[in-house]
């Protein structure tokens, strides 16, 4: 069972605030309904001890989206949004490891849309510097909402529930992720991710109308393999495409690129040329050994760093 960290401090009410004191009231929107939208952002250690958070403002950007499309008030800045996630990383850096953070905007005030009020939390957690080991995959029975019903743009927490019940469907077959397909039995994306496929060369993923969120860490994918002159399209997928393809993957701000080894039971034929390359590129871009024009950090400045961090690097 994977285990939650419990970190000493989250930010909250526009300050870092102890763990065990960032609650929200029973009675707010964020638990009645669910009502909140989300960003999950990486941080990485990068060869010169820098740590640098990766794309940012697009993040940022995504967030306002969501918010918008909720009609949930977000009114921080950039540079707001940034010193806050800078305040927390830098309280809670470990040297060496990466970090991982969800940027939450609850709902803590108004009913059904009005009188709406919300605040920003964040909570972080530490990780490992590893590469992610392949996996094996289902498609889920259970799919995907409509852009009419619970638009896959929107990153929202409530957007998850049927990732939760398909990744629940998969446990029961050895599975630790899954694919949904949309209400047209097409592929839409896995549960935290979105889905890559190579076929003769080339790299296809669904676009977001099919029912994908709108993936910075897929633009990124796009920029690598513009770069590697690997050609590289967004149109449609048919489920039967996931079993003949020549190599699959998933990919996000977490899972940074999984490669899948096979699918609901059959062996992918070969797996691997096209998205080694890709994968290579990526975690040397990340750490700070390369650079690629669709690559975009934010150092934590120094000032931010805890006293311990700042003697050791
Ligand atoms: N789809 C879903 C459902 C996700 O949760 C994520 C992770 N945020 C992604 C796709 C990938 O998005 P990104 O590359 O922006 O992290």
């Amino acid at each position: 069972m994977t285990k939650l960290q419990k970190p000493d401090y989250a930010y909250m009410n526009g300050k870092i605030t102890p763990w065990d004191d960032a609650v929200l009231h029973i009675g707010c929107e964020a638990v009645t309904r669910g009502l909140n939208v989300f960003e999950g952002i990486k941080g990485y250690w990068n060869i010169d001890n820098s740590f640098g958070i990766v794309f940012l403002e697009k993040h940022y950007k995504r967030l306002i989206r969501s918010a918008k499309l909720l009609h949930i008030p977000f009114p921080m800045t950039f540079e707001q949004y940034e010193d806050a996630v800078f305040q927390l990383f830098g309280k809670l850096l470990a040297n060496g490891k990466d970090m991982w953070a969800r940027t939450t905007l609850y709902v803590t005030e108004g009913h059904w849309g009005e009188g709406t009020k919300a605040d920003l939390v964040i909570t972080a957690y530490h990780l490992d510097k590893s590469v992610p080991e392949p996996i094996d995959i289902g498609v889920s029975t259970w799919q995907r909402s409509s852009d009419v019903s619970l638009p896959a743009r929107i990153k929202t927490s409530t957007n998850y529930q049927v990732g939760r019940l398909a990744r629940i469907e998969g446990r029961s077959r050895n599975y630790s992720d899954m694919i949904l397909l949309n209400n047209q039995g097409r592929v839409a994306e896995a549960t935290g991710s979105c889905v890559l496929m190579v076929r003769d060369g080339v790299i296809y993923t669904p676009p977001s109308t099919e029912g994908a969120l709108e993936s910075i860490t897929l633009d990124f994918v796009e920029s690598l393999a513009n770069t590697l002159k690997i050609p590289f399209f967004r149109r449609p997928i048919d489920r039967t495409e996931l079993l003949i393809a020549d190599e699959l993957c998933i990919c996000g701000t977490l899972a940074e690129l999984i490669p899948i080894v096979s699918i609901d039971g059959n062996e992918m034929d070969s797996y691997g040329p096209i998205f080694s390359q890709i994968r290579n590129k990526f975690f040397k871009i990340v750490r700070g050994e390369e650079s690629d024009p669709g690559f975009e950090v934010s150092f934590v400045p120094e000032k931010y760093f805890k006293k311990e961090i700042a003697m050791q690097i």
